[in-house]
Order: C-alpha cells, then structure tokens, then sequence
C-alpha cells in the first residue's frame, strides 16, 4: 500500500509541478528498497564534456555559426558494475550527437590496456543531443574537431577507471514503466508522395516504443546511488531556427535528455543519473520546437526532462525487483551491404545479460523503432532493453519495413537483408552470452 501511494503521489506531483514550472520536491523519491542485500559492486564517475569554448554545433545543418554559449552543461557519466563472477561490466552514457567508432575503439583498446576490462565489456551510448559539439570533422575546422575528439577520448578513458577504482558493494535492482512524449515521425511516403510538409511529421498510429527500462544502483541505507534509463526518442525537442524575438539557439544542451538526467539528480542528491537512448531513429518528441504557442522549445524540452524523470520514478515506486547473478557481454560486427555497388558497413552490435533478468541489446548508430519492437517480442527475458546509439555514429539504420517503403530514413541504402542481419548477429551473440549455440 505504501508504495502504491508514493507511485499516486509521484503521479499527482508530475502533473502539479510540470504544470507551474516548480522544481522537483523530494517527496517524488521512490522507496528505497528494505535493506537491500549488497551482492554487488559498483560505483559511478562523472564529467563534464562542455567544450570549454564555442564551437560548431551538431545535428542541424541548417545552422549558420558556432556556438554561442551554455545553457545547459553536457555530461559524461561511467557505472561500473560487478556480480559474484565475471568481473566487472563499464556502461557510458554521453550528452553528445553519437558516438564515432574510432572514439570507440580508442576508448576501448586504452580500457582494456589500463584497466584490464574487456571491450565487451564496455558499452558506450550516446543521448543524440542536436545542442552538442560537432566533432566530425567540418572543412575548415578539423583541428576543431580533432582537439575535441582527444578531450572526448581522454575524459572517457578517466570516468570509467575511476568508476572501476570506486567500487563497492551495492545492491541492483531493474524495474520498467512507460512515458508517451515519443511519436513516429515518418509520413506516410506512399500518401505523402511529392508533399514536402509531410517529412517528418508526427504519425499518430505510427509504431513507438515507449518503455523506460531502469537500472538502479542503491547502498546499504537503500539511498540511490545511480540510475540509468532508457527511452526512444529523438534527442530534438529544440530546432535551430531562431523565431525572432528569441535569443539565436546557439547554447550548449542536453535536450530532454539532459533535462530528465538532471531532473533525477536534484530529486535524489547522492545520485548519478543516465540516460541511454534507445532504437529512435524514426522516432521525434512532441510538442516540440516553435509547435506550443508561448513556450519556448528550452522549455518544451525541460518539460519532456521532467516527464521522463517521473516516469522513471514512477518505475521505481511500481516494482523495483532486485538483480542477481552476473553480467554476461559479448560484442561482434556484422557486416551490411547497401545498394548499388556501395561499400558495405561493418557494424557494431553488443548483447548484454544483467544476472538473470535483463537482457540488452545495444545497436549501432540510428536504428528505427522496428527493432525494439522485434526484439522485444523475440527474445526471451524478464525485461528486454533495446538501444541504438551505441559504439558507432554512422547515420540511419532502417528495418525492412522502413527500407521497403523508402524516404528519410532509408537513406544509406541498405539491401533488405539489414534488419535480419542485425537481428542475426544479436542472436549469434546472446547465443554466446548463454553459452549455447545461437538457433
Ligand atoms: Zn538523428
């Protein structure tokens, strides 16, 4: 009963503090769980990933200038995380646009020299702000680009050996809820055809994923020491058009993202909270940019932050089941071919099994939906994760569906075997995890 009022008090209190743009109130905290029992080890280490001076900004190339300031700093966070065998599992979550493969496999040949953890082992995510650096390199800012790389690099390396070195015993738990912000984006390109207003556009009866898968990390007291999350939405509640009067939108953010993160981290004080992005490749937050008449898009998204902030909680209050056994890792590239003739793709896909209960899939770069959906209904675990986003930043990753239909998303060209190639390679590697031959 006491958990059920603390879920309608976290209900109540989302509505009521949402609405009148009033800071998080503690009494949203989730009941720590009673004595838990400290069967693991872990611990987590944050960074801040700001560019310490204005540079060009990713994800909109519509932009025109730099940046021109900060209105909200971008993180980098590190958990480890340790069962009774197998030693110890690192994942990374980033307010950054992707995460490059060279930064991955940099990050992660230095982790396995230094710290002796295996590169399946170590998960790197990435939240898909478009109010991030741009570290691709641009023609006339590569230096730019490549000082920035090195600072990324380097400050992941640091996180993940001090999260490492500050293990202690905690007790994990893995819970789910559900938050409604995220809608399909992709017109119907066979009603649509010829009408450019259509790109883009929400799709009401469009599929969605709208689980939040939770991890929580808590002491001997019970008090939350991390949290990871996950969600599949597009990171692009704000635009980079400027509607005069406002101010241009040149700041440094982590979109809802970063808002939900820090949302968490101001309602549970000892808390590291992060977020992974999930198979939202064809997926955008609504309302958003200029589409509520009043609100600014900064606003639009710290309202979407909050709301999966709640959700979180909400979570957490629902049902925290607590996570035994070990983590299980294995990572491997599979290769994709496109159309035409053009070089095919080598492409990350990493599986993880935390104990007994939660089974994540983490894909590379922009998956669709579809795969969430899929791999949900597939696979067989307690709860299912599916995240994109991963190891890799190398533009859109369609399904078949979405490859059949063509537009938007379909761009790199992939041949229709995409989706069961990927899907193939999460088997073949959960094969591994298990310890028994994939089907
Ligand atoms: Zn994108």
């Amino acid at each position: 009963m006491r958990k059920l009022m603390s879920a309608l008090v976290a209900i109540l209190t989302a509505f009521s503090v949402v609405g009148a743009h009033a800071q998080p109130s503690p009494d949203i905290q989730a009941d720590a769980a009673a004595k838990p029992a400290l069967t693991w080890k872990a611990a987590a280490a944050t960074a801040v990933i700001t560019p310490k001076d204005n540079m060009w900004m990713a994800g909109y190339a519509a932009r025109k200038a730099p940046s021109e300031g900060v209105a909200q700093q971008l993180f980098a966070k590190a958990l480890a995380l340790e069962g009774t065998v197998g030693g110890p599992f690192v994942l990374v979550t980033s307010d950054i646009i992707g995460i490059r493969r060279e930064v991955r496999d940099a990050v992660a040949e230095r982790c396995r020299s230094e710290f002796a953890l295996p590169p399946e082992r170590l998960l790197l995510n990435a939240s898909h702000t478009h109010c991030g650096p741009e570290y691709r390199p641009r023609a006339g800012r590569e230096e730019e680009a490549k000082n920035y790389q090195r600072f990324l690099e380097e400050t992941l390396v640091r996180i993940v050996g001090e999260a490492l070195r500050k293990r202690k015993p905690a007790a994990v738990g893995y819970t789910q809820a559900r938050c409604g912000f995220a809608m399909n984006r992709r017109r119907n390109y066979a009603l649509a055809a010829g009408d450019p207003l259509a790109s883009r556009a929400p799709t009401y009866d469009g599929p969605v994923d709208h689980d939040v898968p939770v991890l929580t990390v808590r002491d001997e007291s019970g008090a939350l020491l991390a949290v990871a999350f996950g969600y599949a939405c597009h990171n692009t509640t704000l635009s980079s058009v400027t509607v005069p009067p406002e101010p241009p939108r040149y700041l440094f953010n982590g979109d809802y993202a970063g808002f939900a993160q820090e949302h968490l981290q101001k309602s549970f004080p000892d808390c590291t909270a992060m977020f992974v992005n999930g198979c939202s490749g064809d997926q955008n937050p609504y309302p958003r940019r200029d589409e509520v008449p009043g609100v600014l898009p900064l606003q639009l998204a710290e309202h979407h932050g909050r709301t999966l902030a709640y959700s979180v909680v909400a979570a957490m209050n629902a049902g925290e089941r607590p996570l035994t056994g070990a983590i299980q890792a294995a990572i491997g590239d599979v290769e994709l071919t496109r159309n035409g003739g053009k070089p095919s793709h080598s492409y990350p896909v990493q599986v993880v099994r935390f104990g007994d209960q939660v089974t994540l899939a983490a894909l590379g770069s922009e998956t669709v939906v579809d795969y969430a959906l899929r791999l949900k209904g597939e696979l067989k675990s307690p709860l299912v994760w599916v995240a994109g986003y991963t190891n890799d930043y190398s533009g859109y990753v369609p399904s078949r569906r979405v490859a059949v239909e063509g537009g938007y998303e379909a761009a790199n060209d992939f041949s229709l075997d995409v989706e069961d190639r990927i899907v193939g390679q999460v088997r073949r590697l959960l094969g591994k995890v298990n310890g028994v031959a994939a089907d």
